[in-house]
């Protein structure tokens, strides 16, 4: 182990990876930019650098390493997705230090922030690019690819000036494709590589804040060819249930679910965490990865308090990984007891429960995100969609997967675009897309185009059917407003979240938990109705009175007979007839 600089910092990997991998090359942009500097850690102390200043002394060898083997989670596959569900996944860890060596906590995390256990961790080489510039990036396994930022431009809506579409047009070994960013798109493979695009700058014109850490025209990740998104074994899908259960603010869609896209609000909080809904108390949230617990709730560990990659509230978790990333893990109504402060967390554990505490809004949802360094040398976001996606074709092997995502926001009479392509079949081929709107109408194809003549939340139903009859679920919510009229304020119908639970693998007979609450109105009722045949259920939330209310949402109860594809429908109106509509799919598998 190189010794003369602190763990994590330039020199230090250099000496290591020269040690441990002298026939590899390595990337150094993803390295810090000098001794001094330590993504992550705020040392207030240098002495404390120094096992010397140590008042604990961990074992490197226990806390580090040894994934290996862990459950992600115990319950039964889900039906008809899960052919080759593993039930745990393979550790994958690299051990460099075989010998238990006496560290204190903040050298620790210091080791745990900046040096990753393997140079080839993270697999991609993340490039920040302006127009007309290009870049080699130069991989682990010796490879090198070349990319050039040629155009970008952003697609914005009529009501707020929100991006709702980015694209960049990128050389890539001498090939050129336009690349769409963010917005639940995974990584294209062209010119011999896997590239993606997480945000470009246009975002920053009405954001209200930089937490991508961008300064130039596009941020590119690089994958070599064929290769996973992360190292495999080191990252699991954090909440137990179904892919898109229930609604989700991703890839920098404007966070709509609760009613805060208001026409008024000329600053976007476009959400570049990971928001997955769910209900409240039940639906459990796990460790997407190993790693350090640096926040448990208002606690935090010294070395962290002013971290630039952290916050701290009551609702929250925070776990830093061996790519010294930070996995934040927030809005939670209770954190499980087994996560303690500055205690190493595997991969899998449970942490907690979906809440809707701290700065959820009116909605419950994990709050997921991961923040690292990125290319400009700022703290930022790591766009994880992907990894999100990655992770849950491993875990659960699903055929297919209908992806009706992001949202859209219009006034009345504006055509909406519906976009079914992100859709994915693991045969290669979606045979059919189907629609069925909110006011009974239908439609065919991937891309389809609807008129709204009244405000109102709208959920439109995209089924997709591959060759071999299989079919999968999303809905497309599209919020229409009212415009403003002689200087009236806007008409804003109401929006809606709904989420069942346990959404991972129902069965005839299981009695399923639905939960539901409407914003911005107080008047009438939510009519539930489960599309089997039984009687619509009539329930009342609070309308979003009171945002934090533990009685917010309203419950109720169900369960279905047989197996199948069940289309639940929820809906609330306002005084003004205007609806708020949600869906949820449930499979309810046979016995
Ligand atoms: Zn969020």
């Amino acid at each position: 182990m190189a010794v003369g600089c602190p763990a994590g910092t330039r020199e230090w990997k250099r000496r290591q990876v020269a040690h441990d991998r002298p026939d590899r090359l390595f990337d150094e942009s993803a390295l810090n930019s000098s001794c001094e500097h330590v993504p992550g850690a705020v040392q207030r102390n240098k002495s404390r650098k120094r096992s010397g200043g140590c008042q604990t002394t961990w074992s490197i060898g226990a806390i580090l390493y040894g994934d290996a083997g862990v459950p992600v989670h115990t319950e039964e596959p889900p039906c008809a997705l899960a052919s080759t569900y593993t039930g745990c996944v393979a550790g994958n860890i690299v051990v460099r230090l075989s010998l238990a060596l006496p560290v204190c906590a903040c050298c620790l995390a210091a080791l745990l922030s900046g040096a990753p256990a393997d140079p080839e961790d993270p697999v991609f080489r993340a490039v920040d690019l302006d127009l007309g510039e290009s870049r080699e990036v130069h991989f682990s396994n010796g490879t090198v690819a070349s990319v050039r930022l040629i155009a970008r431009d952003e697609i914005r809506d009529s009501v707020r000036q929100a991006v709702r579409s980015a694209r960049v047009r990128v050389e890539v070994n001498g090939h050129e494709t336009m690349l769409n960013c963010g917005n639940y798109r995974l990584p294209l493979t062209v010119g011999g590589v896997q590239i993606d695009c997480p945000v470009t700058k246009g975002y920053l014109a009405n954001a209200r804040t930089n937490p991508w850490g961008l300064d130039k025209d596009a941020r590119l990740r690089v994958w070599p060819a064929a290769s996973p998104l992360l190292r495999p074994g080191t990252y699991v899908y954090p909440v137990q249930q179904r892919w898109f259960a229930s609604d989700t603010q991703m890839s920098n869609e404007p966070s709509f679910v609760d009613g805060s896209e208001e026409p008024a609000r000329k600053r976007v909080y476009y959400h570049y965490g990971l928001d997955i809904g769910g209900v409240e108390g039940l639906t459990h949230v796990i460790s997407a990865t190993g790693g350090l617990v640096v926040v448990r709730g208002n606690g935090v560990l010294p070395a962290y308090r002013d971290s630039p990659y952290i916050e701290i509230n009551y609702d929250g978790v925070i776990v830093l990984d061996e790519r010294g990333w930070f996995h934040w893990y927030f809005h939670l109504a209770r954190i499980d007891p087994g996560v303690t402060l500055g205690s190493r967390i595997r991969i899998g554990q449970n942490i907690g429960v979906i809440g809707k505490e701290g700065h959820a809004g009116c909605w419950s949802h994990l709050h997921y995100e991961i923040r690292s360094l990125q290319p400009s040398g700022k703290p930022g976001i790591q766009e994880g969609y992907a990894f999100l996606w990655e992770a849950y074709q491993k875990q659960y092997s699903p055929d297919l997967i209908a992806v009706a995502r992001p949202h859209s926001l219009a006034w009345v009479g504006e055509e909406v675009v519906l976009d079914g392509g992100s859709s994915w079949s693991r045969t290669g081929k979606i045979e059919r897309y189907d629609w069925t709107f909110t006011d009974g109408g239908r439609a065919e194809g991937p891309r389809v185009k609807r008129v709204y003549a009244k405000p109102g939340t709208y959920s439109e139903i995209l089924k997709i059917t591959d060759a071999a009859g299989r079919v999968a679920y999303d809905f497309a919510v599209v919020q229409i407003a009212g415009k403003p009229e002689n200087g009236w304020t806007d008409r804003l119908p109401p929006t809606i979240h709904a989420a069942y639970s346990p959404a991972l693998d129902a069965r005839p007979g299981q009695t399923l938990t639905f939960a539901v609450r409407t914003c911005r109105t107080t008047y009438g009722r939510e009519i539930w109705r489960f599309g089997d045949g039984s009687a619509p259920v009539v329930v009342k939330s609070d309308g979003c009175a009171e945002p934090a209310s533990p009685k917010g949402y309203a419950f109720t109860r169900h369960a279905f007979k047989k197996p199948g594809d069940y289309i639940v429908r929820v809906e609330r109106a306002n005084e003004r007839g205007e609806r708020a509509v949600g869906h949820l799919h449930v499979r309810v598998c046979a016995q």
